[in-house]
């Protein structure tokens, strides 16, 4: 009865506003990036080279992004949580209960939520002032282009990840480890559930677990909120469990989390 209750609020139902809302933030994105491409060729001629700098470090905030919305969603607040909890939470939790649902999702569900999240940073590209021959406010402008398409581009990449059968130019990316691999992302399914929480490139996971970036913020959280990370997880039927084979050896230089902190 009590798993029942829980998977009640852990599945993520989308409803006719949902839908609606998933379309009208595409539609959106899209005009948006459209905008923002055409300012950046009008200026292009302070040098592509600065464009193709803000394109990979626009990569790398995306990834960081990523790592720390997916952290906040899966350790913080319940479906419950005003807005978020219905639209952000919810689709999280679901996923640690039933991790092929994602793969059942068409384009609009995958990707609406995303572009939703990535409108402030493309209004942000168009107010960024960009003159003639200035290098750092086309860099500026790029990088916060390329960091809103990463950004949509992300549930998207995740469900490629789950995907037993994604296009092989996606297969040819992750084996390149140009965008997230599988098998990198399973550790993120498996004990202690708590570690690669970045899901476009995952370049940057190995840095945070090393550095226990997310243990450690937790940690703060809770001495200064007095909430207790992943609080509503001891309600939940248990995660399924990743094949030993598809884990990688770097699982075993991942510390416990109960272990305590350097103070
Ligand atoms: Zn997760
Ligand atoms: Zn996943």
């Amino acid at each position: 009865m009590q798993e029942a209750d829980a998977a009640k609020t852990v599945f993520y139902k989308a409803t006719a506003a949902d839908r609606g809302m998933e379309l009208l933030s595409i539609g959106a994105w899209l005009g948006l990036s459209v905008s923002v491409c055409v300012r950046l060729v009008a200026f292009s001629d302070s040098g592509w080279w600065v464009i193709v700098l803000a394109a990979a470090a626009g990569m790398i905030a995306s990834d960081f992004c990523s790592g720390l919305a997916h952290w906040a969603a899966d350790t913080w607040g319940d479906a419950d949580t005003p807005f978020l909890g219905h639209h952000f939470i919810q689709p999280f939790r679901e996923h640690h209960v039933d991790q092929m649902a994602i793969t059942r999702h068409d384009f609009v569900e995958t990707n609406g939520n995303n572009c939703l999240v990535s409108l402030p940073v493309l209004l942000l590209a168009l107010l960024i002032p960009i003159g003639v021959q200035d290098k750092l406010g086309l860099f500026a402008v790029s990088f916060t282009l390329f960091v809103a398409l990463w950004i949509m581009a992300t549930n998207q990449i995740h469900q490629w990840a789950h995907s037993e059968t994604p296009p092989w130019f996606i297969l040819l990316a992750q084996r390149l480890g140009v965008i997230l691999r599988p098998e990198h992302h399973a550790l993120h399914h498996s004990m202690p559930y708590a570690v690669n929480y970045c899901i476009t490139t995952g370049w940057l996971n190995g840095l945070l677990t090393r550095t226990r970036f997310f243990p450690v913020l937790e940690r703060i959280i809770t001495r200064l909120t007095g909430a207790l990370p992943r609080q509503d997880d001891l309600n939940l039927p248990p995660a399924p469990v990743v094949p030993e084979s598809s884990i990688s050896a770097t699982a075993s230089s991942i510390l416990p989390l109960t272990e305590p902190l350097p103070e």
